[in-house]
């Protein structure tokens, strides 16, 4: 019942609803090492949060408790309903088990439910379903007071995957280890870049497994990553995007091009119509175009959309995961 809210003083106090906004993520960089023992591989890598973000409404449902959480998807999601129909809406969306774990280490946490307005493409390379978890972490810890720290919010984060940490954190960061050690990245101005999503998602643990068969058939020998490229963080700090094109790489996206190798042919065209450089984000297929400055990126999602692709101008490094007030 309502009465939680009218009698007790504690409850009377607590907001019944939080929205928090989580960006999305490109890699400028990522070094991927060979398979070891553990099924892992090292990366040094380096993460970027762009201006495209999830909006995750969480709302408390008095009278009930945390074993009362419910998802759905936002009527304003920008995405392809069948995509969106995919997402799982039970203990498979990260944002319900980002709540779960709120939950465990929260005093009388209400039920709730969580709305999450799509935007990042699903299973695209841009670390969605993370953002929706991030956003889900912060939002949960405002309406139940857990009182919980960035650190150790980032610290529950990490039990749901590599990506969620660096959501909560954002601007850009270095990943080492197997991405878990995350390290801030000075990054003052914003990049302009423009995305290209795909019809289609890519499951990372199918493109790693390419990349390996990839590397074993060519035989070349695999190093293992240590650091970023010194050129990206220098570039990053000094906010060039002229310094910054010749050090994009990504091993990952051989892997993701030969699983979808229309992904070369869009690669090759923004190139051709002005790119400073281009790639494929994370394990794909969305793609990444680096542009000098804002006009030239518009001018580029145009000339893009000309030929028939969707294409989105945006920046990053943004903030993470933040309450809408
Ligand atoms: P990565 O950057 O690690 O490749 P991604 O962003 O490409 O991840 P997501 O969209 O985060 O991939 O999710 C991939 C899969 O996870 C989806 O296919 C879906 O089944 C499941 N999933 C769980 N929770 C969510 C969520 N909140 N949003 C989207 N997908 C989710």
């Amino acid at each position: 019942t309502a009465d939680v809210f009218a009698n007790d003083p504690l409850w009377a106090a607590r907001p019944r609803h939080v929205k928090v906004r989580a960006p999305g993520k490109i890699n400028a960089f990522f070094q991927v090492g060979p398979l070891r023992p553990d099924g892992y591989h090292s990366v040094a890598s380096t993460y970027l949060a762009v201006s495209r973000y999830e909006e995750v409404l969480v709302t408390v449902k008095p009278g009930t408790d945390a074993t009362d959480i419910t998802v759905s998807i936002g009527a304003g999601s920008t995405l392809d309903p069948v995509d969106l129909a995919n997402i799982p809406l039970d203990k498979g969306n990260l944002a319900v088990q980002a709540a779960l774990l709120v939950a465990d280490i929260s005093a009388n946490p209400s039920g709730i439910h969580i709305e999450i307005t799509k935007h990042v493409p699903i299973a695209g390379g841009m670390g969605g379903g993370s953002a929706d978890a991030a956003a889900t972490l912060v939002a949960c810890d405002a309406l139940w007071h857990t009182g919980l720290s960035r650190e150790e919010l980032s610290q529950l984060g990490s039990e749901l995957g590599a990506d969620v940490p660096f959501a909560l954190l954002g601007g850009a960061a270095v990943g080492l280890g197997i991405g878990d050690k995350l390290t801030a990245a000075l990054a003052p101005t914003p990049l302009h870049w423009v995305l290209v999503p795909a019809g289609f998602g890519l499951s990372t643990p199918v493109v790693y497994g390419t990349l390996d068969a990839l590397r074993e058939a060519s035989g070349r020998e695999v190093r293992e990553p240590e650091q970023v490229e010194a050129g990206v963080l220098a570039a990053l700090r000094a906010g060039d995007p002229h310094a910054l094109a010749p050090f994009l790489r990504n091993d990952l996206g051989a892997a993701a091009e030969s699983l979808a190798p229309a992904l070369s042919e869009v690669l090759a065209l923004g190139d051709e119509l002005g790119a400073l450089a281009s790639l494929v984000s994370g394990s794909g297929p969305t793609l990444a175009f680096l542009a000098s400055d804002a006009d030239d990126a518009s001018d580029l999602a145009a000339a893009l959309a000309e030929h028939g692709h969707q294409a989105w101008a945006v920046e990053g490094p943004v903030h993470g995961a933040a309450i809408i007030p």
